[in-house]
């Protein structure tokens, strides 16, 4: 027996992350509408020279044909094969609703591509129950909503709850109990394992390591020498060890909002009247894609068109208007107090925040409780902006000194971060 990897058993690992990957996806949204092809051996391809099967049913999959194969080929296989046109638009809108359905059990959600995502669904205990309760919930969902129907893997890591995802395909669900991982591993091929593709695979094999089990067992030097650095992690992939967490992926790395005005600004006053109505905006807009941010950034710029920034970091993340905005008007304030004289005008004001997460990640329970306050009241305007528009509300300080406000021309944009 080889010497137990340190922490691998000691830290009795939680089986709480989900691979969900939707089966045929493309194929199985086609259906939905042509339910006559149901059973026939048909796939998704745009019908051109040189074009490749984007997916395919599992009648096709049964003769051979399978994703990414030319279409040439397919046809070859099986000249018979249905060849529908795709359509992105619809796959969007399905991936769209699936998102949502992984959204509602966990903020954690890392999507891979339209149809799979990594959830980690560890906090989501007391309300829903077990990793395993909650696959089943979710693949009763997306059967119940979309007519779809969505393979599971449940393990404690990426790496194996991907690998359970594919073994249980299609409509299936694999539980992977932590302290069965590496029996559940072993008797894979060892490119199975994440990185091992074309050359790699290639070295593995010539050195004998056909199999995980191979890899996982090797001399550490051995696999230092044959695949230099990535070695000894491949190792403790194969011995199931993958600390990656699951990340949500968000598209904006910051969030900014900015006003360029009509009359340019001539006092400090009118400055902190633009910045209350940015800031809430922000506020807004954090609130609605469920982030906090830590990095909060000004920028002015003056009437000459030159400009200038002043950045922070906020003790705690925030999604608050007010919070921003304090930030804000203290980076600013100095600046326009001191200069302001002499550039005479500001021509536009922005404010970003960065060093965006998940919100309630990295923030701590009594920082939490504190801003609670702000967030039921801020939330309460999100609510009535939601149902009438966003001019329908706004805060108290624009409404007793609005004319800034009024007279700036509103205009939202993101900083290439
Ligand atoms: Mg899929």
């Amino acid at each position: 027996m080889r010497p137990e990897q340190p922490g691998t058993r000691g830290s009795a690992p939680q089986a709480s992350i989900l691979h969900v990957d939707m089966d045929a996806f493309f194929l199985s949204v086609e259906l939905l509408e042509r339910p006559e092809l149901r059973g026939t051996s048909c796939l998704v391809a745009f019908d051109s020279g040189r074009s490749v099967v984007l997916s395919a049913s599992y009648e096709a999959r049964a003769r051979g044909i399978s994703s990414a194969m030319p279409l040439s080929r397919a046809r070859a296989i099986d000249p018979g094969v249905i060849v529908i046109e795709p359509r992105h638009d619809l796959y969007r809108q399905y991936s769209q609703r699936v998102m949502e359905i992984f959204g509602s059990f966990t903020p954690l959600v890392e999507p891979l591509s339209v149809d799979e995502a990594f959830l980690d669904v560890g906090g989501a205990a007391k309300i829903f129950g077990t990793p395993l309760q909650i696959a089943r919930l979710i693949r009763g969902r997306i059967t119940s909503e979309l007519g779809l129907t969505a393979s599971v893997g449940v393990a404690s890591s990426k790496f194996v709850a991907k690998v359970a995802s594919t073994q249980s395909k299609p409509d299936g669900l694999f539980f992977v109990p932590p302290e069965r991982t590496e029996e559940f591993l072993r008797p894979l091929p060892a490119h199975a394992l994440w990185g091992v593709g074309g050359k790699s695979r290639e070295t593995l094999e010539r050195a004998g390591l056909r199999h995980i089990a191979d890899v996982a067992d090797a001399d550490p030097r051995l696999l230092k020498r044959l695949l230099g650095e990535h070695g000894p992690r491949l190792q403790l992939l194969a011995r199931g060890i993958d600390p990656r967490p699951v990340t949500p992926e968000r598209e904006e790395k910051s969030l900014s909002a900015d006003r360029t005005f009509a009359e340019d600004l001539s006092s400090l006053e009118e400055a902190r009247t633009a910045l209350l109505d940015i800031a809430h905006r922000l506020g807004a807009r954090l609130r609605s894609q469920g982030v906090s941010g830590r990095g909060i950034s000004v920028k002015i710029r003056w009437s000459d068109f030159t400009q200038l920034q002043r950045s922070r970091m906020l003790e705690h993340p925030s999604d608050a208007g007010k919070v921003i905005f304090d930030a804000a008007l203290r980076l600013a304030a100095p600046v326009i107090e001191e200069m302001l004289p002499a550039q005479r005008g500001i021509r536009l004001l922005s404010i970003r925040v960065d060093h965006l997460a998940p919100t309630g990640h990295g923030q701590q329970f009594d920082m939490l409780q504190h801003e609670e306050h702000l967030r039921d009241a801020e939330g309460a305007m999100d609510a009535v902006r939601a149902k009438f528009g966003s001019q329908a509300i706004t805060v108290a300080g624009i409404l007793d000194s609005g004319q800034a406000a009024a007279r700036s021309l509103p205009e939202d944009g993101d900083f290439s971060a």
